[in-house]
């Protein structure tokens, strides 16, 4: 593999449980952007991430030219689900409910945040066929939401009492 190509990063294929959403993801493991903190993935304890049992990476961009929803073929037909300030919405698939992705747009402590992220545990192989990373490899940062309003660094493991 080249180096522009390995700058690019690997195009992935993914989905719901079902079947109903399919997408491409294009993750660069080797080069992540800043956003995740030295990581690859990142866990929070968040109401939502908790509950859900999200393990989500960065794309590096806000999702419109590394990710591609295959099916259904609009993001409309998704299931989608926002809360509280509803700056980040969650899309699902409305048959099997799996959590895909989210898009956040809002402000967050005076910042504007613009950003994507991708569910990686509905990552089911890379397009040429081969397996995903051992997700065991990869590092993963700790964001503890819980009782802040946003954390400035994540932490290395889950906050005292948690697995997110
Ligand atoms: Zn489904």
């Amino acid at each position: 593999m080249s180096t522009a190509v390995e700058s690019e990063g690997t195009l992935y294929k993914g989905s719901c449980h079902c079947g109903f959403a399919k997408y491409t993801v294009r993750l660069n493991f080797n080069k992540p952007p800043p956003s995740l903190h030295g990581a690859n993935l990142t866990k929070c304890n968040c109401s939502i991430c908790h509950k859900a049992g999200t393990l989500l990476t960065d794309p590096g961009d806000d999702g419109s030219s590394t990710f591609t929803l295959l099916t259904p073929p609009s993001e409309k037909e998704l299931g989608m689900y926002t809360f509280n300030t509803r700056k980040v919405h969650w899309y699902f698939c409305p048959k099997c409910s799996i959590k895909l992705y989210c898009r956040v747009n809002g402000e967050f402590n005076g910042v504007e945040v613009r950003a994507f992220r991708v569910n990686v545990l509905t990552l089911d192989e890379k397009e040429d066929g081969s397996p995903v990373e051992d997700l065991k490899s990869l590092k993963i940062k700790y964001w503890d939401f819980k009782g802040q309003d946003f954390p400035e660094a994540p932490l290395d493991g889950p906050r005292n009492g948690g697995l997110w």
